[in-house]
Order: structure tokens, then C-alpha cells, then sequence
């Protein structure tokens, strides 16, 4: 484990209503601590659907839980007549510390492309929050074994137009599409193998300082079972972005601990 504090990340995608939320993290603060969990070895993160986030926060301040939350994406404009849009201010008044950028079902079911990401980005930042940059090669890029080309190209695509100083705030999620909910894992080699050549561009286009900041995290159904060899393994990742295994508050506190 590098000096970069380990950090994982639940994406519950369109589950948990606020009341379901308000249950899962009682539970979860309480097996944390039933585990003696320290807070300072890993950072937690849950991103709820927007309708829920009002009450993990109510929850996260009332008991001072140390738990960041976030969303899951971000309207690029700041207000205006865009039904159906949530702003980066209404998410930072709600307390939002992360907000995932380009996650692959965004990319597929909403069309979010480059330009559109590159503004997500932005309007993240401009409002004091931390984007999670999700990148992952589809299986035919991996079948033609192109797959780093693809997933640093992505990263390539949003850096491009960003700071060096905006890059160090980011935080980069490695995510083979094809290991996305399927219940198939990349191997520990592969996952290490992505997040070096990531940090080697990162390395190129500003300086070794920032590619030794930027946290990458692996997701791609990741479990409380193949946590442990993954966090060993592909030493040049910095913790997780859970999907399925982060609805379960017993697998996602499992998770955690072995990510610590
Ligand atoms: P999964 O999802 O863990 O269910 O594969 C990960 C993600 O989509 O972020």
C-alpha cells in the first residue's frame, strides 16, 4: 500500500430509497465499530441516489459519522431550465464531497461524451468537490488487447483540457466495463498493470508529484472475497469503487476492513 490513504467507494446506482439509506448507515457506523474499525487507516464514501443524499446527511451529521458521501453525476450547467438537472451547488449544499464523472452506464444509457465530461469535471471542482473519473475498456478492447490504450486514452481525453492544479484534486476509477456487474473480476496483475499505465501518463502529460497523488481505485465486482488479493496484489491501486457488494452493509464493512 502506497502513502495515498486507501479509499472506498460505494456506488449504489438506482437503489436504496432514503429511508432504506437511513437504515443501511445505522448499520453500517454500528459493525464498524462493533470492529474497532479505525477511521484512519481507510476513508469511506457512500454515493445514494440524489433523493436519498438529504438523509445520509441528516444521519452523517446528527451521529458525526465519518463517512463522506457524494453523487453519482452532476448537471454541467449551474441553474436554469433544465428539467430534471441537479446542480454541483445543490450537491455541495448538501454536504456532497464526491461526485463520479463518466461512470459506463452514464457514457451508454446518456450519451455523456468527452466535452460533457470535461464540464462535469470542471463544474465538480468550481463548487469545492471531488470528481471520481471512471475509465474501463469495453470486451472487444480487451479481446484485441488494447485495453490500457483504451482506458489511459479515456483518462487523455479529460486531462487534456485540465489543470495540472485541477488534475491533483481527481481521483481516477479504473473500470473494465466488462467486469462491471457481470460477477467477473480483472486479475490483481491486470488492475496493477492499468493503474501504472495511468499514473505513466499522468507522469507524462504533468509530473511525477501529481501521478504519485492522484488516488486510482479498481471497481468491477469487486467482493469481500476477491478484495483481499486485489488490494495485495495491484499494489498501484488505492482502494475500491463497489457496485452490487456496497448494498449489503455487512459485505461493504468487509470490504473496507480489508481495504484498511
Ligand atoms: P459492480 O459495479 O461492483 O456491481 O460490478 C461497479 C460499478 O459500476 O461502479
Amino acid at each position: 500500500m502506497s502513502q495515498r490513504m486507501p479509499l472506498v467507494v460505494g456506488n449504489w446506482k438506482m437503489n436504496l430509497n432514503h429511508r432504506e439509506a437511513t437504515y443501511f448507515l445505522q448499520k453500517l457506523a454500528w459493525l464498524l465499530r462493533d470492529a474497532h474499525f479505525d477511521y484512519k487507516e481507510c476513508e469511506i464514501a457512500i454515493l445514494p441516489p440524489f433523493t436519498s443524499i438529504r438523509s445520509v446527511q441528516v444521519l452523517v451529521e446528527a451521529d458525526r459519522l465519518n463517512i463522506n458521501y457524494g453523487a453519482q453525476t452532476v448537471s454541467v450547467t449551474a441553474q436554469g431550465a433544465f428539467t430534471g438537472d441537479v446542480s454541483a451547488d445543490m450537491l455541495s449544499s448538501l454536504g456532497c464531497k464526491y461526485v463520479l464523472v463518466g461512470h459506463s452506464e452514464r457514457r451508454r444509457y446518456y450519451a455523456d461524451d468527452d466535452a460533457n465530461l470535461v464540464d462535469q469535471v470542471r463544474a465538480v471542482l468550481t463548487a469545492g468537490m471531488t470528481p471520481i473519473l471512471c475509465v474501463g475498456e469495453g470486451y472487444e478492447e480487451r479481446r484485441e488487447g488494447i485495453e490500457l490504450d483504451y482506458a489511459v486514452g479515456q483518462v487523455d481525453d479529460i486531462t487534456r483540457d485540465i489543470s495540472e492544479e485541477d488534475a491533483q484534486k481527481m481521483i481516477i476509477a479504473y473500470e473494465p466495463v466488462w467486469a462491471i456487474g457481470t460477477g467477473l473480476v480483472a486479475t490483481p496483475q491486470s488492475a496493477e498493470d492499468a493503474a501504472q499505465a495511468i499514473r505513466t501518463h499522468l507522469t507524462r502529460v504533468y509530473s511525477k508529484e501529481t501521478a504519485n497523488k492522484v488516488r486510482i481505485l479498481y471497481g468491477g465486482s469487486v467482493t469481500a472475497s476477491n478484495a483481499t488479493l486485489l488490494m495485495n496484489e495491484a499494489r498501484n491501486m488505492d482502494g475500491f469503487l463497489v457496485g452490487g457488494a456496497s448494498l449489503e452493509p455487512e459485505e461493504f464493512a468487509t470490504i473496507i476492513r480489508l481495504a484498511s
